[in-house]
């Protein structure tokens, strides 16, 4: 009788981790933080088994997102550590399902900020899974339901599965070293611009000048947009210039803000700190709309009164997260094929922790992209000396 017990229970296991993909894993390492402080160790983990239609990708770059820094510190909740960081993936397709159409071995591939979602809810039909009504994966620190609940974990690492309809196509003569941030900092800012309908004439504002707002920036300048560029620095003055911004507004100057109500269709606002709301919602036109997709930590909330909506009446201010499959597909395309990409700042896999320090002292121009060909185990290469 327990002789045959134990063979259920056996048999139940095999079932459920042949079902979940437990079998098979896929041995990855990367960089970890085992704590709320920014400090990255070598970690070794798995992932889950490559399924039917899945695919394997061989990390060639990852991009630093200041999100990557808001979930590693714990600032937008409680995550579990280790913590592997990284939504801007790119690399190259090493293994594929046996139903995989979109890919074959050796092709380029990017991941985003989404590795799955339920798929059958409308949002999923629409190619809008940031919105899944179950609920999207994330690409890290999330818990993934279609696969046993393991949390997931990041692109500071050497490989990654994921299914082939949240993968994106990276056509062959992308720039790998720099494509990699299009896939958050690129769709984040590229999809509140197609939202609102910018259009060429438009006078349009960018409040946040670093990752994502030097992304906005682009997008707009190609659309024909003059561009208003709100930052805390004057070390990035120039640069506004140079990436066709007509205005550079310090805003620590108040001189510099003078005149600015009623005067733009449109504002994306990307910074990741504590700051005023009102000050741009006021600079609206009537009709004008505010997209709002900087994230600060949640003690660092900004708060619109509602008093302030009624008195600047007709604005729009409307939040808006990364963006769905289809759309990320299609931002990526025009981007490489109009040679829109991000500057970027390649470093080794053992300088994540200066990386991280400088970006929250504002000391990147505009995206670091850890080259994941320098990740070693730091063991290996004592025992070797
Ligand atoms: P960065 O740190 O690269 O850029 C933020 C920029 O905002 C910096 O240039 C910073 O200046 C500037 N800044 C800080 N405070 C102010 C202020 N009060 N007024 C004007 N500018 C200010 O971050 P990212 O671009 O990578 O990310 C921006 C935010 O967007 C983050 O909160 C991130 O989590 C969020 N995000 C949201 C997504 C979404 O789907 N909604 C997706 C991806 C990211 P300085 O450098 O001088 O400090
Ligand atoms: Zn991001």
């Amino acid at each position: 009788m327990r002789h045959i017990l134990s063979s259920i229970i056996l048999f139940a296991v095999t079932l459920s981790n042949t079902a979940f993909g437990q079998e098979n894993r896929i041995p990855a390492k990367g960089m970890a933080m085992f704590s709320k402080e920014p400090h990255f160790e070598y970690y070794e983990f798995t992932r889950h088994s490559v399924g039917d239609n899945d695919i394997l990708i061989d990390i060639m770059y990852s991009g630093i997102c200041h999100s990557d820094i808001h979930m590693g510190k714990s600032e937008w909740g409680q995550i579990k550590y280790p913590f592997v960081g990284g939504h801007e993936i790119a690399g190259r397709v090493s293994k594929v399902g046996k139903n995989v159409t979109k890919f074959k071995v050796g092709d380029y591939a990017g991941i985003g900020c989404i590795i799955n979602s339920c798929n059958h809810c409308q949002e999923c039909e629409e190619g809008k899974e940031q919105f899944c009504e179950k609920g999207m994966v994330g690409t890290y620190a999330s818990t993934d339901y279609l696969h046993n609940n393991e949390i997931t974990q990041g692109g500071y690492a050497n490989n990654y599965v994921v299914s082939e309809n949240y993968a994106i196509k990276i056509p062959k003569n992308a720039d790998m070293k720099r494509v990699a941030p299009l896939l958050c900092a690129g769709i984040t800012t590229y999809s509140p611009i197609q939202f609102s309908k910018v259009a060429k004439g438009d006078t349009v504002g960018v409040a946040g000048f670093g990752g994502l707002g030097h992304m906005a920036i682009q997008y707009l300048v190609a659309l024909g947009a003059k561009v208003t560029v709100f930052d805390i620095t004057e070390d990035k003055r120039v640069d506004a210039k140079r990436l066709g911004a007509f205005r550079y507004v310090n805003v620590t100057n108040p001189e510099e803000l003078k005149g600015l109500n009623n005067h733009f269709s449109f504002i994306i606002s990307t910074i990741p700190a504590k700051y005023d709301p009102v000050m741009y919602v006021r600079m609206l036109k009537e009709n004008g709309e505010m997209a709002i997709v900087g994230l600060p930590a949640n003690e660092n909330t900004p708060i619109i009164p509602t008093s302030l909506l009624i008195f600047a009446a007709h604005r729009k201010v409307y939040g808006s997260l990364i963006g769905g499959i289809p759309e990320t597909q299609k931002m990526l395309d025009y981007s490489v094929a109009n040679n829109i990409y991000p500057e970027v700042e390649i470093i080794s896999a053992d300088k994540i922790d200066d990386a991280y320090k400088n970006v929250i002292d504002g000391k990147v121009k505009f995206r670091y992209v850890i080259d994941m060909a320098t990740l070693k185990n730091p063991k290996e290469k004592k025992n070797k000396q």
